[in-house]
């Protein structure tokens, strides 16, 4: 594919609302990094930033939002998290809430979470774009994975040229660090996981409590921090080619005639990553007590990696 570069005019950006709509992936200026663009409410479009940057696991990603209004209609806002978006939105400070039921965004979004992080970008660019959205962007780096964050639309090219239907060019970034990361999740204190633009003195002088510094030990925030963590309730067994008696068949490819959901009959990765999460969910809720899930094979390449990187964890001992 030819990667687009937009002019960061009204047209430029009339164009990069459009794609991002249609589900294609947009990397576009924040006041941190360029951030690499899918709809957030479209598993696809997700699965597809994933297989751009290469992530050999599902990170959970950043929704951007254009108003506060519209971060309400995702997670639960406490007065803590009212009174820092009041404070520093628009701005680089994320902030991850517990997520509201039918909250428009796809599983693979939060990587299976029960939380979602967000966030308002202050860049003038960011902000027309996400308006003409109208809907919520993911948008991590726009780097392939391992690999300096992008400051500027050549970075972008660098990268992921190519691999991605168009870079909006608004010059270089202005801050250049990433967002400030926090959880408020479950009532729990507030907690740094990632320091970032905004100070955590700034931080603690608007919520007049101190931030706890780094997650819950006890209960990961991060999918990569235990191995069994966020593992459906049945159990899960890897590497069926074929039914085992009595289990619940979970498909890769073509060969999987009877199996009751399919991760993607052509054996297409990004395919399967988009339908991973809801695909486990689904079973697990299916499955009777002490029936076992049962997953085909999926290949090591490309997505693949992430795919098994879940599955492993989700076929965990516990
Ligand atoms: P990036 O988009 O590259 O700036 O990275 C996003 C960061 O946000 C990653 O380090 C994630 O672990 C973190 N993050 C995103 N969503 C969540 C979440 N629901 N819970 C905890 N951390 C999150
Ligand atoms: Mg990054």
């Amino acid at each position: 594919m030819e990667t687009e570069v937009l002019a960061g005019d009204a047209a430029g950006i009339a164009r990069a609302a459009a794609l991002l709509r249609a589900g294609r992936l947009v990397a576009f200026p924040t006041e941190t990094v360029y951030g690499l663009g899918g709809l957030a409410s479209d598993p696809a479009a997700v699965a597809a930033i994933y297989a751009a940057k290469g992530r050999p696991q599902f990170n959970p990603l950043i929704a951007h939002v254009a108003s506060v209004a519209a971060a309400r209609s995702l997670g639960r806002f406490d007065t803590r998290a009212e009174a820092l978006a009041a404070a520093f939105w628009p701005g680089p400070l994320t902030l991850v809430l517990d997520r509201l039921l039918g909250a428009p965004v796809a599983d693979l979004l939060s990587a299976g979470l029960p939380t979602v992080a967000i966030r308002v970008p202050a860049h003038d660019l960011a902000r027309a774009l996400l308006k003409q959205v109208g809907a919520a962007v993911a948008a991590p780096s726009a780097n392939p994975s391992g690999k300096v964050s992008p400051t500027t639309a050549a970075h972008v090219r660098e990268g992921l040229g190519g691999r991605i239907d168009a870079v909006l060019d608004g010059g270089p970034c202005a801050v250049g660090v990433e967002s400030t990361i926090l959880s408020l999740v479950s009532d729990g204190p507030v907690r740094l996981l990632r320091p970032g633009g905004v100070p955590v003195e700034a931080i603690e002088s608007v919520l007049g409590a101190p931030v706890v510094l780094g997650p819950d030990e006890a209960r990961p925030t991060a999918p990569g921090q235990l191995a069994s963590h966020y593992a459906p309730r049945a159990q899960v067994v890897l590497e069926a080619a074929m039914r085992p008696e009595g289990a619940l068949w979970l498909g890769f490819g073509p060969g999987c005639d009877g199996a009751e959901i399919n991760l993607s009959e052509t054996s297409d990765p990004v395919e399967a990553a988009a339908r991973l999460f809801a695909a486990l969910r689904t079973l697990d809720a299916r499955a009777a007590p002490e029936q076992v899930i049962a997953v085909a094979p999926v290949p090591d390449t490309g997505l693949g990696r992430a795919i098994n990187d879940r599955l492993r964890r989700a076929a965990a001992p516990r």
